[in-house]
Parts: structure tokens; C-alpha cells; sequence
């Protein structure tokens, strides 16, 4: 059996989590809420400085009570987010990883975040080789598994989904994040039988673009219509976007399931657009529980164990972090020859 310690802490939420082959076995965490505004990397990343030695003694700590004999020798690996990610949140975390692994004498894991999302999807809701459609606070993708990597088919070109809408939401004086109170203000116009406002819908090729829709939309909030009114239309126009090359996505690979990931796939609007889709063309729709789409220890620590059963690891020197990581860079050992 093998156990992994995996850190997650690229933006708002510090979290840490001991995952062994079949299961989590206890994850904890600590998120950073920006007293005003949107997240400031520096004070985020001073938040995780000071809540990382509580939350991995907690973590460790609970699997003791929880896990007859379990000790902490039996850590295996120390999986961390190389990154993508905001580089002083990346730092402390990536520090606080090679610390355990030197003093516990055990290899070190870097993850790519993103992959993370995809594999603790995959993992959880049981789907073989999906399409994911992966909607975070900084990224939108749309991504396959083709010839040992993840290939990204589509992507946004400027700012990810999340962050428009908790940019809108900052501007009507909501704090942050922003996403599930667009998603409360959009239901209630849509109780009301609300009329559509026109806002620019923007796909290029099989990319997307959401500043222009998050200015267009404060501007249509400016000119007299109701927070409600144009929630609802921020949403169906983003995710009709989304919606709309995920789908071309499926169609050229001729894959018939869909896997949906990150924070903003708590979204149920967004859900039920693409189940329908899913519904359409007789494809699968998956989704796991909501506390594997946000950000999340134990995805880091479940892709680390992946890794660490494929030989991945990672020397010290190696182990700088890579705010702008790309999930097409990572070779995708653990898939075998698929
Ligand atoms: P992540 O970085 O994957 O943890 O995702 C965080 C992002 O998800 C933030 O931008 C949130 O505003 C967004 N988010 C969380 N819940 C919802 C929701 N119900 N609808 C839309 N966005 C959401
Ligand atoms: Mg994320």
C-alpha cells in the first residue's frame, strides 16, 4: 500500500490530504478569504505561510487516530502544485514540500495542478478517457488525453471563467468569490422569466475570450439593467460558450464522455448546459462531488501517487516552480499505452 502527502495551495485554498491506493484517508484545509477585493497573491500566500504547519499536523494527526498503526514513516512521497498558480503561493507551499520530504527522507512529487483536476475526476466518477472541459478562477480548458499527454484542444486567450465572473461580481459590491452569488442572482432571474441581454459572445476557432463579456456585462449593469438581468446573461452567454467548443471538442475526437472540473463546475446552469449537450449526442456527462471540482489537497496528493507508482519524481533541483505550467508539458506516464 502505498501513501502519499500531497499540498495543494496555488491560490485561495491552502489544503493538505494522505491519499493511499484506494481512497483518501484524510484531507484538511484553509481557505484564504481577501478581506476586500480580489485574491492579492502575497497576502495569500502569507496565509498559507502561517496555517501550514496546523494543517499538515492536523492532517497527519487524524490519519493517526483514525488509521490503526499508521504512522508517519509510512508516508511514501510528498506530493506538492509545481504549479500553475500564483509564484508567492507557489513558493511557500513548494518550500513546506521539499522540508517534508527532506526530514522524512522520501521522494518528492511535483504536480501539475491542472492534471490534478483531470485525474481526481477520473478517478472519482470512474470515467476511462473523457473530454474534460476544466473552469477554475484562472484557467478555462478544454482538454483530451491523446499519445501519453494531455492535449489542449481549446483554451480561453485571456482570462479564465471564474475570474470573470468574480471580477463582475467585485464590481456590484459582492465579495469575493464571486461565482456562487452570479449563480443565486441568475436563478432568480430565471424564476422571473427574464428577458436575455444582448452581451458580446466570443469564440475564435476553438478558443473563447471572457474579458470583453466581463466589461460588456458592467457596462449593460451601468446603462440601468438589473444585477439579476444581466447574471443571467453572463451566464448563458459564458457558458454557452463553453458549451459550444467542448462539444466541437467531443465531435473531432469522437469521444462520448465528458468530464467537468474545477471550481466553476459547482455551477448548475453550467451542469445542465452540458448534460444536455452530453444528452443530445448520446454521450456520458460526469461530475464529481463538489469538494473534488474546487481546489484540493487530495487531488494533489491521488496524481502524486500516480506518479510515484510510475517512477515520477523529482530531485530537489528539480523542484522550482513553474507559475505558468502547462498541462501539455507533462508526460503522461501512469496511462501506460493507451
Ligand atoms: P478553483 O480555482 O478551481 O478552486 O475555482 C474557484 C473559482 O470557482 C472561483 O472563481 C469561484 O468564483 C468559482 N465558483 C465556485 N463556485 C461557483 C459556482 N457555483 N458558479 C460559478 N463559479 C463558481
Ligand atoms: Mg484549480
Amino acid at each position: 500500500m502505498v501513501v502519499i502527502l500531497g499540498l495543494e495551495g496555488t491560490a485561495w485554498n491552502l489544503s493538505a490530504a494522505l491519499v493511499t491506493d484506494d481512497r483518501v484517508i484524510y484531507e484538511t484545509e484553509s481557505a484564504y478569504k481577501p478581506a476586500h477585493g480580489g485574491i492579492h497573491p502575497r497576502e495569500a500566500a502569507q496565509h498559507h505561510a502561517s496555517e501550514l504547519k496546523r494543517v499538515v499536523s492536523e492532517v497527519i494527526e487524524d490519519a493517526k487516530a483514525k488509521e490503526k498503526g499508521f504512522s508517519i514513516s509510512d508516508i511514501d512521497g510528498v506530493a506538492f502544485s509545481q504549479g500553475p498558480g500564483m509564484g508567492p503561493c507557489l513558493r511557500t507551499v513548494a518550500t513546506a514540500a521539499r522540508a517534508l520530504a527532506l526530514t522524512l527522507k522520501k521522494p518528492l512529487i511535483g504536480v501539475n495542478h491542472c492534471i490534478a483536476h483531470i485525474e481526481i475526476g477520473r478517478w472519482r466518477c470512474r470515467v476511462r478517457d473523457p473530454v474534460v472541459l476544466y473552469v477554475s478562477g484562472a484557467n478555462s480548458q478544454v482538454l483530451t488525453y491523446y499519445a501519453g499527454r494531455y492535449r489542449i484542444l481549446g483554451e480561453t486567450l485571456d482570462i479564465g471563467i471564474g475570474n470573470a465572473l468574480d471580477k463582475f461580481a467585485r464590481y456590484m459590491g459582492l465579495s469575493h468569490p464571486g461565482g456562487p452569488k452570479i449563480e443565486e442572482l441568475a436563478s432568480r432571474a430565471r424564476a422571473r422569466g427574464i428577458e436575455y441581454v444582448h452581451l458580446p459572445y466570443v469564440v475564435k476557432g476553438m478558443d473563447f475570450s471572457f474579458s470583453g463579456l466581463t466589461t460588456a456585462a458592467k457596462d449593460a449593469l451601468d446603462a440601468g439593467h438589473d444585477r439579476e438581468e444581466v447574471c443571467y446573461s453572463f451566464q448563458e452567454t459564458a457558458f454557452a460558450m463553453l458549451t459550444e467548443v467542448t462539444e466541437r471538442a467531443m465531435a473531432y475526437c469522437g469521444k462520448e464522455e465528458l468530464l467537468l472540473a474545477g471550481g466553476v463546475g459547482a455551477n448548475r446552469r453550467l451542469q445542465q448546459m452540458l448534460r444536455t449537450m452530453c444528452h443530445d449526442r448520446g454521450a456520458r456527462f460526469f461530475v464529481p462531488e463538489a469538494r473534488y471540482l474546487r481546489d484540493n489537497g487530495a487531488m494533489i496528493a491521488y496524481l502524486g501517487l500516480l506518479q510515484f507508482k510510475s517512477g515520477q519524481t523529482i530531485e530537489l533541483r528539480e523542484s522550482a516552480v513553474k507559475p505558468n505550467f502547462r498541462p501539455d508539458e507533462v508526460e503522461v506516464v501512469w496511462r501506460g499505452d493507451e
